[in-house]
């Protein structure tokens, strides 16, 4: 089969969940039994989202091979198990840097270099980049932001090209709003209406409109958006607000999405796509009662998507755990050693996040003193593990001035230290650890037991380690490095083997967990979380 490329754009307004649509578009045809993929274009102007922060952009997901992404990636692989590259996530500033580098080489010598076509003619490679593996019979391609931004122009002029090109190998899906109007009890089809209209001025057609909206759509109003906006009315698809995520692919299926694009293609429509996984994920959702509580303290958590792929691994350990995840923000700045048992006393579990710099790190060696004192079951990730390890320093050891040169680059008991290969660096962009390393696990660990196997490979993003000099000394009074990467002999995981579940990772295990596989730390985890919660209230 020749590579089908469907393209999914935005319009009214930004986060309307492309991203979502996008994944639920993949899950189904991955679910026929088709090799897929999904790439994003971003059409902001820094090569990645390495050096934004969460309240710019919410959380850096990061791939396998060490791109910092944008985090509908982590929705991606969530949803379709595909492991994602650098090739995935394209931003403008990546395109720019590309071209003009060509162009200093001489690539274009004696042509005046343009957006079209040099720009677009860069952006059209880089979404037949994936089809040239051979490996994919759709592409997925997402254009971030919303049609008529100046931004994504040049995105969107790709888009036409290509699909000039390609013919019926290529589809567009445009996501917009269909707002609720209380007082006048309407659904307004309008905003809608002007978005395609914008497309239509820049050349495209979209084949298939996919409507957010709060309410149903009426047959009315979608015969109304299809005569308006020339598509066919059953390729005008509701996505309605459901109470999670994971619905959609199921809700995109009840009114054939898959069979539209497939048709549309002109690929033949046979049988039903292999759902079955996915609906026993979603039966246990709705057939769990009992709720476990689950912490999260870090410095973000107003918002909503910084610490999203957490989030969403806590969630599918607690379904798959038969459990509701009842997940509640502990704001790192606001506690102390004072207040921090009420914040805390309820929990069935605690997660010390991930992040950089010193704001908000004494609420979170706090935390770590409480969990570790009450035996509450404690996971520390990237940051979190290594402020298990200075909170373990200071309190246990008695080096009361430990910490990591992040914070303090004179500690004198330096226990997290920049790592040696970090020492020469001085650009920000895309330079810390980056990508999945291997690590081996002490067999009698928490960690090993929880995946079954003593040699695991997870995704890291950092500049700091545990330092090896005070290794000895943590494992004499009880702190065990049970994980490390083979080669350099960076702890990759502690312990504490005397509580109930105490285990901080250098790396992010969060970064793989998908609904079909959930990541065996995080079950492990709320496992423990639960039967400790059982325990209590005995
Ligand atoms: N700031 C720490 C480091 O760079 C931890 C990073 C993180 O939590 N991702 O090592």
């Amino acid at each position: 089969m020749e590579t089908k490329y469907i393209f999914v754009t935005g319009g009214v307004v930004s986060s309307l969940g492309k991203g979502i649509i996008s994944s639920s578009v993949a899950c189904l045809l991955k679910a026929r039994g088709y090799r897929v993929t999904i790439q994003k274009f971003d059409p902001y102007i820094n090569i990645d989202p390495g050096t934004l922060n969460p309240y710019e952009h919410g959380e850096c997901y990061v791939t396998v091979d060490g791109h910092e992404a944008d985090l509908d990636l982590g929705h991606y692989e969530r949803f379709t198990d595909i492991q994602t590259t650098r090739a995935n996530n394209i931003t403008t500033g990546r395109i720019y840097q590309s071209v003009i580098d060509k162009e200093r080489r001489g690539d274009y010598l004696g042509k005046t270099v343009q957006i079209v076509p040099h720009i677009t003619d860069e952006i059209k490679r880089n979404v037949k980049l994936l089809a040239n593996t051979g490996n994919f019979d759709f592409i997925i391609t997402e254009i971030g932001g919303t049609v008529g931004d100046i931004e994504s122009l040049p995105f969107i002029e790709s888009v036409r090209q290509l699909r000039w090109e390609l013919g019926s190998n290529c589809i567009c899906i445009h996501l917009t709003y269909v707002p609720y109007i209380a007082a006048a009890k309407e659904l307004k089809t309008k905003p809608t209406q002007h978005s395609v209209k914008q497309l239509q001025e820049v050349g495209i057609q979209p084949d298939i409109l996919v409507l957010r909206t709060e309410k149903n759509i009426t047959p009315e109003v979608r015969r109304k958006i299809a005569l308006f906006c020339n598509v066919a009315p059953e390729a005008v698809i509701q996505s309605i607000d459901v109470p999670t995520i994971y619905e959609v692919p199921i809700k995109m299926h009840e009114q054939h999405l898959d069979e539209i694009i497939l048709k549309k293609m002109g690929v033949p429509v046979e049988g039903e796509p292999h759902m079955a996984p996915w609906l026993n994920f979603l039966e246990k959702m709705d057939k769990a009662t009992e709720d476990v509580t689950i912490g999260i303290v870090g410095k973000y958590v107003e918002l909503q998507d910084a610490y999203k792929s957490i989030n969403e691994s806590l969630f599918q350990a607690a379904t798959y755990n038969d459990h509701r995840l009842n997940l509640r923000f502990i704001h790192s700045e606001k506690v102390n050693n004072d207040n921090i048992e009420s914040y805390l006393k309820d929990l069935d579990g605690v997660v010390i996040a991930p992040g950089f710099g010193q704001r908000g790190i004494e609420g979170k060696f706090a935390a770590l003193k409480w969990c570790r004192e009450h035996n509450v079951p404690t996971f520390g990730i990237c940051l979190g593990m290594q402020c298990m390890v200075i909170e373990f320093a200071r309190d246990v050891l008695g080096l009361e001035d430990a910490n990591s040169t992040e914070m303090e680059p004179s500690a004198k008991n330096n226990v997290i230290d920049l790592m040696e290969e970090q020492k020469s660096i001085s650009n920000l962009g895309g330079t810390m650890r980056l990508g999945a390393y291997e690590c081996k696990l002490a067999p009698d660990s928490i960690a090993a037991k929880a995946y079954g196997s003593t040699l695991v490979k997870e995704r890291h993003r950092h500049r700091f380690e545990f330092n090896n000099d005070y290794r000895e000394q943590f494992e004499a009074a009880g702190m065990k490095c049970v994980g490390e990467n083979p080669a350099t002999h960076l702890v990759e995981v502690v312990e504490i083997p005397s509580l109930r579940w105490f285990t901080g990772t250098q790396y992010h295990p969060e970064y793989s967990s998908t609904v079909l596989h959930p990541n065996p730390l995080f079950l492990s985890f709320v496992k423990a979380a639960i039967d400790y919660k059982h325990e209590k209230n005995k």
